[in-house]
């Protein structure tokens, strides 16, 4: 296998390689009882009505119901009176793809400790996922576009970002949050997590899951963050700011989405090249769609490198490489972004604070202007020398959950979220 399949993943400093489950293991029913069959959902297949008379052969386009009016517009622009400024911080966190099923990531899938600890480390289980959305919107959350909190203005000839003031209701806090890798891995997939998007018959974004016991797959919005994001905010429109969600940060070496749109330099046998382009062509254009409906509901896009690559240690030939594969590969499917989430909390020549080195720049060069990394609370700085803003985002995680509950009481108490009967018994600080 190719170095930088290995040279995964997730986006902490922290020396963590999780690859593929060893083994293989055949379903096995047995230890199975965490998870809820009700949670197993297939999309419901209503049969399309006949029309009963249908007097002229007008054209009758699909009509999906616009679920998502209710959400942009439930704030009139008269409820929104509290001005929330510059000097007023705007919370931003992130998450991993989460665990669908606890129980075979922590304890039945065969994988070595340390990964199991990986997951435990840095990846929250779907009900601390629902839980902690909860908690964040009975807290007097709001989620606001990153894209709205920083713009670009030019004044006398020159161009920097500011913090804009954002218009919020009364009483509620604005946040920030991102996904990163949100690519669906090949290796995640044998260790219970969900393997695409994609559009239900019902015009909604779905999840396509696996069962990794009965291996049996569904379509589900239930065990997924990015489905279960868009119905919290169904259910609840007043927990988006004129229509926003999150943003997904995107790697491309296996491209997007559970899409496989990467090219793969390593193939040069024509005959086998002209396979995997076919394949990559179908693949792109079945996330056409997808991108579509997922910007239509709020959703943005931003880069997380082509490779997963550590900005603080890598040459600047080597980010211009990765950089212009994203550009191609990610950026040409899902349109320009401003914002560039690093890989591993990893700054662009070490040091993206007190200097702007080459990478930096570069990547300025290229259209982003929003640098984010991963830190203790919500640090941004406007850079004086450059237009670009770094910031800093917080991590709902094992490692939060169990070392750091005060810093995260604002969003929610540790206690009531975290799944100490599935988690690896690994301690926490709290009592
Ligand atoms: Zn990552």
């Amino acid at each position: 296998m190719r170095k930088r399949l290995l040279a995964l993943l997730l986006c902490l400093a922290m020396v963590f390689a999780l690859t593929a489950c060893g083994e293989k293991e055949p379903g096995k029913a047995d230890g199975n009882d965490k998870v809820d069959p009700d949670e197993v959902v297939t999309p419901v297949v209503t049969p399309a009505p006949t029309p009963e008379v249908t007097p002229t052969p007008a054209p009758t386009p699909v009509l999906v119901p616009n679920l998502y009016e209710t959400v942009r517009n439930y704030w009139s622009e008269s409820q929104l009176t509290q001005a929330w400024g510059p000097n007023k911080p705007v919370d931003h966190i992130f998450f991993h793809p989460i665990i669908a099923y606890p129980t075979w990531a922590f304890k039945d899938c065969k994988i070595p400790q340390s990964q199991r600890e990986g997951l435990d480390d840095w990846m929250v289980t779907v009900d601390e996922y629902n839980k902690i959305l909860q908690a964040l919107y009975d807290n007097g959350y709001i989620l606001v576009r990153i894209e709205d909190v920083w713009s670009e203005v030019t004044v006398d000839g020159t161009t920097r970002m500011v913090r804009n003031t954002l218009q919020l209701p009364e009483g509620k806090k604005p946040l920030i949050i991102s996904f990163d890798d949100v690519n669906y891995y090949q290796y995640m997939l044998e260790q219970g997590f969900t393997s695409k998007l994609l559009i239900g018959d019902d015009g909604q974004i779905w999840a396509e899951c696996t069962d990794p016991y009965t291996k049996e797959t569904f379509l589900t919005q239930d065990l997924d963050a990015i489905t279960l994001l868009d119905k919290f905010v169904l259910d609840h429109p007043d927990f988006s700011l004129n229509g926003a969600k999150a943003v997904m940060g995107l790697t491309g070496y296996e491209g997007i989405l559970g899409y496989r749109t990467q090219t793969d330099r390593d193939v040069t046998d024509p005959t086998e090249l002209a396979a995997f382009e076919a394949n990559r062509q179908k693949e792109i254009e079945a996330v056409k769609p997808i991108i579509e409906k997922l910007k239509e509901t709020g959703w943005t896009f931003a880069s997380h490198t082509w490779g997963h690559i550590r900005l603080e240690s890598r040459s600047l030939a080597k980010v211009q490489d990765d950089t212009q594969r994203w550009l191609d590969e990610v950026g040409s499917l899902i349109g320009p972004t401003t914002v560039i989430l690093y890989p591993y909390g990893s700054r662009p020549d070490g040091n993206d604070w007190t200097k702007t080195g080459e990478s930096f720049q570069y990547l300025q060069s290229v259209g982003f202007r929003v640098f984010v990394s991963v830190g203790i609370e919500p640090f941004s700085f406007i850079k004086k020398d450059i237009s670009a803003v770094i910031c800093d985002r917080m991590h709902p995680d094992g490692t939060t959950l169990r070392w750091s509950r005060d810093r995260y009481l604002k969003f929610y108490d540790a206690k009531d979220i975290m799944d100490v009967e599935n988690r690896p018994d690994l301690g926490y600080d709290w009592e």
